[in-house]
């Protein structure tokens, strides 16, 4: 079986076309600068890189540049898109009625077009593409697979925010939490990895990239998450604040007169590591300064360390200890400087890294790097959501 696995951004696309019976991804790509010019970048295992700059007015066209490169002659890996058994969505917010991964139909996207306001980022390039595969591909079928889905099972204690009730009952203010697909994919390779079932394990997964989230998995239920209403919630990130005192903003907003837009902009993009250090928002330039002696990269860094400890700590306390701790993303997979900040001094908690495995460690495969008298297992996994997207969708059709 082959699916196609499409994650449309406003201006991108990117796709993995996955061969189920080997596991292997047969070609993946990304289109860029949709509707304000355009390129494509094709990728097949064992082939040189190809990339076209070509004009991308819309979605529907990025998809058929896609078609034509999967079937060409030079660069193609399939002789025709009836090749391609189904097509997997990655949706970000599935809001509350669509609490697992499901087939794609009109009444799914009526409903993801009732929550653009909660969801006003992504669910518009989301519908774009699943509306663009229904129109290219109208015979074959296609899944949504929601990075919220995984949070679905959480008590209403840990969704509902103390704010006035009818914020949420009437307005849908609560917890969502995001990158569950991600944070669902490392926890279930993490309890194969060791042999055990997933529901006899207690797990505390750290999704650490530009985006960042912690996750508390318990028996293989995600019982509480880091990421909230949208993204925005939780520990620093590249360019996202994360959770600060609420009464800022209101506070900020009326110093320097700004508009609900500008403040967005400035909790979305211009803080998190970006803004404190005033370097970049990429965690390698802030490691990097902080050796050169920047004070305001060490903070970052100590600020961020910080947050994940007490993410981990409070997690440990709902679920009433802790088997697994695991790393993953960007810079979970390759900071072995954030994991030894992280897991520092947390002896007392059972948690012990052995830095020689920390610092030593093999890229793109799982690796255990805890040390052999820590009573907590600790591992980098990489994540692979694409293929937990494929997955999920062959399971479907
Ligand atoms: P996104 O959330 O956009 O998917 P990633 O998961 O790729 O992002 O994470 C991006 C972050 O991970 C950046 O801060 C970057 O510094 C770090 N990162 C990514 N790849 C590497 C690498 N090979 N070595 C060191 N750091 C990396």
């Amino acid at each position: 079986m082959k699916i196609l696995v499409i994650n449309s951004g406003s201006s991108s696309l990117k796709y993995q076309l996955f061969d189920m019976d080997s596991g292997k991804v047969l070609a993946k790509g990304g289109c860029e600068r949709i509707g304000a010019g355009g390129s494509v970048t094709h990728k097949v295992p064992g082939r040189d890189n190809y990339t076209i700059e070509i004009d991308l007015p819309s979605h529907d066209k990025a998809l058929e540049v896609v078609f034509e490169l999967l079937t060409d002659k030079v660069h193609g890996v399939i002789a025709d898109v009836s090749e391609i058994d189904a097509v997997g969505h990655r949706v970000a917010h599935g809001g509350e009625k669509y609490k697992k991964s499901s087939l794609v139909d009109i009444e799914l996207i009526n409903y993801l077009e009732t929550i653009i306001p909660i969801n006003p980022l992504h669910g518009p390039p989301a519908i774009k593409g699943m509306k663009a595969c229904l129109k290219l591909l109208p015979s074959t079928p296609q899944a949504a697979v929601f990075d919220t889905s995984f949070y679905a099972n959480m008590k209403p204690s840990r969704y509902i925010y103390a704010l006035p009730y009818e914020f949420y009952s009437e307005d849908k203010i609560r917890r969502y939490g995001f990158h569950g697909t991600s944070h669902r994919y490392v926890s279930q390779k993490t309890a194969e990895i060791l042999g055990k079932p997933l529901s006899s394990l207690k797990m505390v997964t750290c999704h650490l990239g530009n985006g960042s989230s912690i996750t508390a998995v318990d028996g293989g239920v995600a019982i509480d998450t880091s990421m909230g209403f949208t993204p925005q919630e939780g520990i620093e990130m590249g360019t996202r604040s994360g959770s600060i005192d609420p009464t800022v903003v209101p506070y900020i907003m009326k110093l320097k007169n700004l508009t609900p837009d500008q403040m967005s902009d400035i909790l979305n993009k211009q803080s998190g590591i970006l803004g404190v250090t005033g370097v970049s928002n990429d965690f390698r330039n802030c490691l990097a300064a902080a050796k050169e002696g920047n004070e305001r990269a060490q903070l970052a860094l100590d600020i961020l360390a910080n947050g994940i400890k007490k993410y981990i700590g409070s997690y440990m306390a709902e679920m009433n200890g802790l088997d697994v701790l695991v790393f993953t993303a960007g810079i979970g997979e390759n900071q072995c400087e954030i994991r030894r900040m992280v897991c520092e001094n947390m002896e007392g908690l059972g948690i012990k890294i052995d830095n020689d495995k920390n610092e030593n460690f093999e890229r793109g495969i799982p690796v255990e790097i805890s040390a052999a008298d820590s009573k907590v297992k600790v591992w980098i996994v990489p994540t692979d959501e694409e293929y937990m997207i494929a997955l999920d969708t062959q399971k479907l059709v």
